[in-house]
């Protein structure tokens, strides 16, 4: 078994996928190659998530494009009283989703859906999304872990901004006013979303960087009625 580990290894597969599980704030989620591999980074978009929630005694919110679940599962491990809804259009990163909510004893609601594709007339309070958010052309797709993890989680057009413009133009119509969005992106990407946050109407633009102190996530709030 072990030599067989050593060699997936040395042919590039990461080793989350190999063990088949990955620990994600005080969580240990199964991954496979449907979903991403939670990065520490994310655990700073969990942070300000739960510092609102419990600053404005939310009892909901939204976690979009949520991959193995680790968004909306860690949210729900830290405020229980709080109903968490998480989306992602592939079936197959809901089943990992569905299977980390169990194994967590967590309960949180999986929906498939493109975005907000089918939320048509629901408005949140919060809304969370750590979308793909690297260029096409990025040479990092090709190093390390990223060839093997879903293309379809990562890259993002030409400059990387194809699914932060659409949540960014589109969330203004699934928020309730104070209503927060905060979104994860690339640590040159955050001059970019503050415009286009300022753009949509969302005020109190603040970023926030990572343990490596990188600009690594956008928040606004949005003021309308
Ligand atoms: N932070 C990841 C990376 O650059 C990308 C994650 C994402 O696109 N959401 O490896």
């Amino acid at each position: 078994v072990i030599q067989q580990a050593l060699k997936r290894r040395e042919q590039g597969e990461p080793v989350a996928y190999i063990i088949g599980s990955r620990s994600f704030w005080n969580l240990d989620l199964a991954v496979t190659p449907a979903v991403l591999i939670p990065r520490p980074d994310t655990e700073l978009l969990v942070e300000w998530g739960v510092e609102r929630i419990r600053r404005a005694d939310l009892d909901r919110c939204l976690d979009l494009g949520t991959g193995s679940g680790a968004i909306a599962l860690a949210i729900k491990a830290e405020c229980p009283a709080c109903a968490v809804t998480a989306v992602d259009r592939s079936t197959d990163a809901l089943a990992v989703a569905q299977a980390n909510g169990k194994s967590c004893q967590l309960q949180v609601t999986w929906l498939e859906g493109d975005w907000f594709e089918g939320l048509l007339g629901q408005r949140w309070p919060l809304i969370l999304s750590n979308p793909p958010y690297v260029r096409d052309e990025d040479p990092n797709l090709h190093r390390g872990d990223l060839p093997a993890e879903p293309r379809e989680a990562l890259a993002a057009g030409p400059d990387g901004l194809k699914d932060l413009k659409h949540l960014i133009a589109t969330a203004p119509d699934f928020l309730e006013a104070e209503g927060y969005l905060l979104l994860e992106h690339g640590w040159d990407q955050a001059a970019a979303v503050r415009a286009l946050l300022l753009t949509a109407g969302f005020t109190n633009i603040e970023t926030r960087r990572d343990l490596a102190g990188h600009e690594r996530v956008t928040g606004g709030c949005l003021d309308h009625g």
